[in-house]
């Protein structure tokens, strides 16, 4: 089975490792660099992507992420998780100025691009390579309003696309360890079982 880490400074990380372990996936928890070796995967968990990236800044972990992906590992990420792995951000607040994320996935990212009004809500969505809807659960979700040209969108809301992926890295506005659909989670743990360094 492949070995997936889940990113475990802030946010949902306990779900994610709860619906990974139920489909028989080896989980590890990563707060340290030295935490990615030997894994095929890791998520990216929804949380808070200011209070995330600061915590990436603190635990040193940007360019070990950037360093495992070039190597050959799998990334996703989830609403803020998702934040983190585009290349340009909008609508961080202003006093904290440029919102520093991973730059692996061309896309530009919108916070909150939902609105205040309705900022969670649930509905069904039609996922590209999945039979049928999937229930997905947005939280003051963010939305990719531009897609690069790399870059795949598998799933739009309201004209905006909010599930893209690209090489080795795949991204959900929302939050699928929210359900107890496990159908994107088998995704990925497929996706990390093909070796591709
Ligand atoms: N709105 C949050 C942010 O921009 C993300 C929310 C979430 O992960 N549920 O970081």
């Amino acid at each position: 089975a492949p070995r997936i880490g889940v990113l475990a400074l802030q946010g949902a990380f306990r779900e994610h490792r709860q619906r990974l372990e139920s489909l028989g996936a080896a989980v590890t928890e990563v707060r340290l660099g030295s935490d990615l070796e030997g894994l095929h995967g890791l998520i990216l968990p929804g949380g808070e992507s200011t209070t995330m990236a600061r915590l990436m800044t603190e635990y040193a972990l940007w360019e070990p992420v950037r360093a495992f992906h070039a190597a050959g590992g799998h990334l996703w990420g989830t609403c803020a998780g998702a934040i983190l792995l585009s290349r340009d951000v909008l609508g961080a607040p202003p006093q904290f100025g440029r919102q520093d994320s991973l730059n692996l996935l061309d896309v530009t990212v919108q916070r909150n691009a939902f609105g205040r009004q309705i900022d969670s809500f649930t509905t069904d969505l039609a996922v590209r390579g999945l039979e049928g809807v999937f229930p997905a659960v947005f939280i003051r979700a963010p939305a990719f309003t531009r897609v690069g040209g790399g870059v795949e969108v598998l799933a739009g809301y309201r004209g905006q696309a909010v599930m893209v992926q690209a090489d080795r890295v795949l991204a959900s506005a929302f939050h699928p360890e929210l359900t107890g659909d496990t159908r994107l989670h088998a995704l990925f743990v497929r996706q990390c079982a093909v070796v591709s360094a």
